[in-house]
């Protein structure tokens, strides 16, 4: 059997390096001309490197970025609203959530799979099913495969071709996100900061010895998105959050809508499923997107060990995945209308409830985002 993976996003190469390692061969199919992600970071959180640590990736992993072990909320001017401290879940599983520029993971992970299994410039067009799947790119080639894996994310090719309509949701949220070189603060350097205001937040994190990467919302129906200057934007927010805005080359900005993916019923129909933002993106109010990109190749790694049929095999793994992923699309929708409240009452309130709840509340939460499905 052959395997075609379509896409070299963080769901893709964690996937092959998952199969790989299970003496399974892989081609992967990337329709860039090069593994060149967007200029920002991404925060790969506990459950997330309890995988990597499987891979075998999670030192190289930890050493490009930089280990975190608090999250903190806080009001525009960095008065904490809610502190989630994860020494426990340090201590219980054996790893950091590690914030890391994008391009350094995507590196560690493609030099783990290998270049020659990645064809570059492969930009799927057309799927034609028979026995086997026939695979037509955009440089007018094709290729037979027994078995397609679409991790070709939020507006999959596979998913549209093989599955039934789905439906991307605008969440009215509009995007910046950047990397500065500066000196953060000692007291960012462990823990990223959201902090949440009126229609808009911004939050920041070390990612590497003088590097923050940081990332700005505002209501698209509110404010306006175009040509804004951002220090004016967050001209109420704390100083240094001014400074990183000011630091950051306007021109190496990265923007974007936020959108997720409707939750759909099914990730799999015979030889074919779909992986990552492909099955379930989700707003990234959460932080954990790619982390279930990654939890979804653990699933199908650990229920390959059980020698199941194929077809069985991606059932069984679509329904130990899909509530949780579920639980993070909704969870992470709910909380990106929260955090960007305009209403000033309803602020207060959310606030002062965000103070009121209590520590082991918070840990709960976190056991369920963090807890890897049991196989
Ligand atoms: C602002 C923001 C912040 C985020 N922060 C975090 C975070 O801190 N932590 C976290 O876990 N997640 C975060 N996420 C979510 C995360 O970025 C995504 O969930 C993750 O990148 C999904 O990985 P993927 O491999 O499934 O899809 P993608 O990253 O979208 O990769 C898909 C790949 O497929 C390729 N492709 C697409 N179509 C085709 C085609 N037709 N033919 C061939 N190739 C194709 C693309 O070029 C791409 O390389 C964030 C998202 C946003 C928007």
């Amino acid at each position: 059997m052959n395997t075609a993976i379509i896409g070299a996003g963080i769901g893709g190469l964690t996937t092959a390096l998952t199969l790989q390692q299970r003496n399974i061969d892989v081609a992967i199919y990337e329709g860039a001309p090069a593994i060149k992600p967007v200029g920002a970071g991404i925060i790969m959180a506990n459950n997330a490197m309890q995988v990597f640590q499987q891979l075998g990736i999670q030192s190289a992993i930890e050493k490009a970025g930089n280990k975190i072990s608090r999250l903190r909320i806080t009001d525009p001017q960095l008065h904490d609203l809610s502190v989630i401290d994860l020494h426990s879940f340090e201590a219980k599983y054996g790893v950091h959530n590690v914030a890391i520029h994008r391009g350094a993971l995507q590196q560690i992970l493609a030099d783990a799979v290998g270049y020659e299994h990645i064809h570059l410039s492969k930009r799927l067009s057309r799927i034609e099913k028979n026995d086997d799947f026939t695979l037509y790119f955009d440089d007018h080639t094709a290729i037979q495969t027994n078995v397609l894996i679409g991790a070709d994310g939020i507006k999959s090719v596979v998913r549209n071709q093989l599955f039934e309509q789905s439906q991307l949701r605008n969440a009215h949220q509009y995007c910046w996100r950047g990397i500065c070189e500066m000196d953060l603060h000692e007291r960012h350097h462990n823990a990223p900061v959201e902090a949440w205001g009126k229609g808009k937040r911004f939050g920041f994190v070390k990612i590497g010895a003088k590097k923050v990467y940081w990332y700005a919302l505002i209501n698209s129906l509110s404010f306006t998105t175009h040509g804004v200057n951002l220090v004016n934007v967050f001209g109420d927010f704390h100083r240094d959050i001014l400074e990183i805005i000011s630091n950051t080359p306007q021109q190496q900005l990265f923007e974007s809508e936020i959108i997720d993916l409707k939750p759909i019923a099914k990730w799999h129909a015979d030889r074919v499923c779909l992986v990552g933002d492909a099955a379930h993106a989700t707003t990234p109010n959460m932080g954990q997107g790619a982390c279930q990109a990654v939890e979804d190749a653990y699933v199908l790694g650990k229920l390959l060990d059980k020698g199941l049929p194929l077809e069985k095999t991606f059932a069984e793994y679509q329904r130990l995945r899909q509530k949780k992923a579920r639980m993070i699309v909704d969870t992470s929708w709910r909380m990106g209308q929260l955090s960007q409240l305009e209403n000033d009452w309803g602020i207060w309130v959310r606030n002062a409830l965000l103070k009121l709840v209590p520590p082991i509340a918070n840990q709960k939460q976190m056991e369920t985002v963090f807890r890897l499905a049991t196989v």
